[in-house]
This record gives structure tokens, sequence and C-alpha cells, in this order.
């Protein structure tokens, strides 16, 4: 089997698997999201998705957050770790939009790389989920589940990673397949503990069964 032709059949394995694998920070507007990609960093979804009703409860759109105080961000994104460097970022971000966009987020990649605290796995989360154009996510489920299950070969550079994914998975497939990445990869093929090969839809199929 191909990697491409290994690729095109964990994404059917795994749609079936996980039919409806969304993203897992909740957001009902484009901006929110943004903020919540930053917080994520270093911090669990879960924990990302209770401090932003805090957030918002003071803070509720992009206009109030770019006129916040730092200090006053900080103190309520702090469980999250790296507060001050979060609270900067989301209120230098708020600005940009507020001042260059009129309140919106771009839909163009380059553009929001350009913002405050964004990297590539943002701007890609935002370009599929947001706009619903194509995008690959690397983040860490997806650069450790796609190294075990041999479609790369010993990459870590999420970068890079993400550069050979795009050789293999059909553009208008990468979004949700990141995501289901991310179910399986707290379910089954998991971090901290041995991955569970033995109930897992790919295991005839994938490099990293029983290693
Ligand atoms: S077979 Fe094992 S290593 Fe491969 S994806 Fe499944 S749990 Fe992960």
């Amino acid at each position: 089997m191909t990697k491409k032709e290994l690729a095109l059949e964990i994404i059917k394995r795994l749609k079936k698997e996980y039919p409806d694998a969304g993203c897992t920070l909740d957001y009902n507007q484009a901006w929110k999201l943004l903020v919540s990609v930053r917080l994520a960093a270093q911090c669990t979804d879960a924990r990302v998705n209770v401090v932003v009703q805090k957030l918002y409860a003071k803070f509720p759109d992009v206009k109030s957050l770019a006129e916040a105080d730092v200090d006053a961000i900080e103190e309520i994104v702090r469980p999250c770790g790296l507060g001050r460097s979060k609270a900067r970022d989301i209120n230098a971000c708020m600005k940009i939009l507020w001042e260059q966009y009129g309140g919106n987020v771009p839909d163009d990649f380059d553009a929001l790389l350009k913002l405050p605290g964004v990297g590539r796995k943002s701007a890609n989360l935002i370009m599929g989920d947001v706009f619903g154009k194509p995008a690959i996510v690397t983040d860490t489920h997806c650069i450790r589940l796609v190294n075990r299950m041999g479609l790369v070969d010993g990459i870590k550079d999420p970068k890079k990673v993400e550069m050979e994914l795009w050789k293999l998975i059909p553009p208008e497939e990468g979004s949700d397949f990141c995501h289901r990445l991310v179910y399986h990869g707290r379910d089954v093929c998991t971090a901290r503990t041995k991955p569970y090969c033995d109930k897992c839809c790919l295991n005839d199929i994938c490099a990293g069964n029983g290693r």
C-alpha cells in the first residue's frame, strides 16, 4: 500500500469511527476561536472552554477586548497558563482586528499568520473551521499519530509534517481528518500510555501497531 492509499484508508475508517468529529474548542464567532486557540497552547481545550466564558462575560466583543487593560485580561486567563503573554497577544490581536479588519477575522492564511500569537496551526484551524477552506492542523495528536501510522517517517517539526500531509490528504478532507486524529489520540492512540492497538480500527494497516 502506498502512503497515499494508506492515508485514504485511514480517512475512511476514522470517518466511520468518529462521524461527528469537530473542533473541541467552543465558539460561535470567528474571533472567539482566535482567542481560544491562543489560550489552548499548553492547556486543555476543556479548561479553555470554561475560562472563555468568564472572559466574554466581562469583554463580550472584539472592541472591548481591544480596549481592555492587559492586566484585566491576564487576571481571567491565568488558569490557562502563560497568562501574561496570552493576555498580551489577545489584546494586540483584537486591536488589529478592530482597527484593520472592521472587527472581522481575515479569511486569508498569510494575513492570519501576521496576527499576534497566531502560528500555522492556528491559522489552519481558522481557515478550515471558520471558512471551510483546505487545512491541515498539526497539533501534538496529529504529529504523534501520523508518525505511528507510518504516514510520515520520524518527522516532528509541525510545518514539515503539515507539508508531508498536504501531499497525501485530499485538501477537502484535511480539516476533519485532523479533528478525528484528536479524538483518536485521546481515546485510543494515547500519548501517556501504550496505545490501545488491540481495540484500534486501524490495527491491521498501522505501522505502529504493537510497538
Ligand atoms: S494501531 Fe496502535 S499505533 Fe496504530 S493508530 Fe491504532 S492505537 Fe495508534
